[in-house]
């Protein structure tokens, strides 16, 4: 006799498919179940069988080699028609519902089943856990309790495995969710990075206009001023380069943001230009009756770095330590080599101000962030500069950091790497390189022609130069040294090369056919000659030969270096 439907049998055959389990593999927790089913209740048949609409299907069974029966004959469709009860037939021959059945009369010949219905946390009822024999027999209490026991086992794991499913799901969504969040807020960024750099590009030329103009206006050139118009005008030129100045940051931090700002390397002097930009700020510093004055250590080494972003980095500095010190305060420019590393100059900036919460010590170098509380309210930027001058220091090599809490006023610093050959050219100066055994200075000077009138157009020539011999170079074998001056006009650009006389002639060549190509040299009556010395690496090791290969280089490219930074290096 067929058993009956269930009364919600759409809602319990939705749930059945909501565990996913329909049609998996053997899992060994299941097969223990079962195992252990036919152990206690001495049956040589148990299975874990779910009633699917048209099937039974085993999702473990011992004692019978099949995965799956019609539901027509499946004694486990009784057993769900009553979740609350362990079926039991004791001889299938002598009941009618099951004496006609194919698996009574044909194989595997049921006599006797068993099954505890496995009902979900919810109520459904999916299938049964049953124990068969082929002889007519009955179960004793204690394993009819085993067999209820073990049948709400399985219920367990079916929604511990459907929860976890449900969990990696879940999770797997949340993943996809933060990586497209991700993307999009990267796209946001670059779009508004584009139209921030975009915008600012766009106000410079009408800015410059503007400029130009009341500049002209100050001096006189369009006819006399009156006091007060002088006075109009004095402001709005304070105001047109405020802005010129808030314009540049934008465009800095952009370019800081997707790693395009520019650094031209050249072996300059810290204390020089911290001197410099102390005595150009002295007048901001004595309209506040601020004490400002450099502090630079006498002999010190010279560093690398870019001459006008390390200027803008310590203008900034400067300008904040005058912002954020009272009246009658000093603020000191302090050059030093780096007493934690040698290998460094260490400028410091210390003012007697407000000083900053160091809660707030790293936050002020975020882009944008600005201290609310700071007792002067005047502020006049957009909370770029510390963003802009850290980001230019670590592209230079250094780190900048501030120390001093409140009522002890701020000391910023940063460093920069001294300019050391040795270290310079140990990059080339290892390995398979020195089996080579000579290496070539190849110095290129480029300077304007004798009595030449300059009237530059376009890109600097020494710039344009020194482009073209870089390109001309592999970066694993040559070094080009950091422009060696700062002056614009003539300048010696050298490449250590690891060649022989012929990679040397070679590189001459490549370097001589090119500079000729560059029209910005030629254009503005500029000049260049080439020349190439050999040398034999000495013996030597490690540090001691990349001393004396250093000192060599150091005498040939510029004899003042003899005595200074080498030395440090040996
Ligand atoms: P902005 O470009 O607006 O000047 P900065 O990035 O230069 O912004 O500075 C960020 C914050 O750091 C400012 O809000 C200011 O409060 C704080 N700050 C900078 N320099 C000093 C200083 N010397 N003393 C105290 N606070 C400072």
């Amino acid at each position: 006799m067929q058993a009956a439907i269930p009364e919600d049998e759409r809602g319990r055959l939705a749930t059945l498919r909501s565990f996913h389990i329909l049609d998996t593999m053997p899992e060994q927790s299941f097969d223990d179940v079962t195992l252990l089913a036919s152990q206690i209740c001495g049956t040589p048949i148990s299975a874990i069988s779910l009633v699917d609409e048209q099937r039974q299907w085993f999702k473990s069974i011992v004692g019978l080699d099949v995965r799956e029966t019609h539901r027509d004959a499946a004694f486990c469709s009784h057993a769900i028609l009553e979740p609350g009860h362990v079926l039991v037939v004791p001889d299938a021959t002598k009941d009618a519902r099951f004496a006609d059945n194919v698996l009574v009369v044909g194989d595997p010949k049921i006599r006797f089943y068993a099954g505890t219905p496995l009902v979900t946390f919810a109520g459904d009822a999916l299938g049964s856990l049953c124990v068969i024999d082929r002889t007519p027999r009955e179960l004793h209490a204690g394993q009819l309790e085993a067999l209820r026991v073990l049948g709400r086992q399985v219920v367990y794991q079916l929604e511990l495995r459907r929860a976890f499913e449900e969990l990696r799901h879940t999770v797997g969504a949340l993943r996809q969710a933060e990586t497209d969040l991700r993307s999009e807020q990267r796209n946001q960024l670059e779009l508004r990075d584009q139209l921030v750099s975009h915008v600012s590009h766009e106000l410079r030329s009408p800015l410059t206009v503007i400029y130009q103009y009341v500049s002209i206006l100050l001096d006189g050139l369009a006819g006399s001023i009156s006091g007060q118009q002088r006075e109009f005008l004095d402001i709005a030129l304070k105001n047109a380069l405020q802005l010129q100045r808030m314009i540049g940051d934008l465009i800095d931090s952009t370019r800081a943001g997707t790693g395009k700002l520019a650094l031209d390397r050249c072996r300059i002097g810290l204390g020089h230009i911290a001197t410099e930009v102390t005595a150009s700020l002295a007048m901001v510093a004595s309209a506040k009756r601020i004490r400002l004055h450099a502090d630079v250590a006498e002999a010190l080494p010279e560093a690398v770095g870019d001459p006008g972003r390390l200027r803008q980095v310590i203008v900034n500095l400067v300008e904040n330590a005058i912002k954020f010190t009272p009246e009658g305060g000093t603020v000191t420019v302090r050059a030093r080599v780096d007493a934690g590393d040698p290998a460094a100059v260490r400028l410091s900036v210390e003012d007697t101000g407000c000083g900053i919460a160091p809660t707030e010590q790293e936050r002020i170098f975020d882009r944008l962030y600005q201290v609310n509380d700071c007792s002067n309210r005047s502020r006049k930027g957009l909370g770029l500069g510390l963003y802009i001058c850290r980001e230019l220091v670590l592209r230079q090599g250094g780190r900048l950091w501030v120390e001093g809490g409140p009522g002890e006023g701020s000391r910023f610093h940063f460093t920069v790497p001294v300019f050391d050959l040795a270290t310079l050219l140990a990059p080339v100066l290892s390995g398979k390189n020195l089996e080579r055994g000579t290496l070539a200075v190849v110095r290129v000077h480029v300077s304007p022609q004798a009595d030449q009138e300059i009237t530059q157009t376009g890109a600097s020539p020494v710039g344009a130069a020194w482009q073209t011999v870089k390109a001309c170079t592999n970066p694993s074998m040559d070094v080009v040294l950091p422009r060696l001056g700062e002056d614009d006009r003539s300048e010696t650009i050298v490449v250590v090369a690891i060649a022989d006389e012929a990679g040397a002639g070679i590189l001459a060549s490549r370097i001589k056919e090119q500079l000729t190509a560059t029209e910005e040299i030629g254009r503005n009556g500029y000049v260049w000659e080439v020349t190439t010395t050999l040398l034999s690496l000495p013996h030597g090791r490690g540090n001691y030969r990349n001393a004396e290969v250093a000192q060599t280089v150091a005498g040939m490219i510029d004899p003042h270096l003899e005595n200074t930074s080498w030395k440090r290096a040996a």
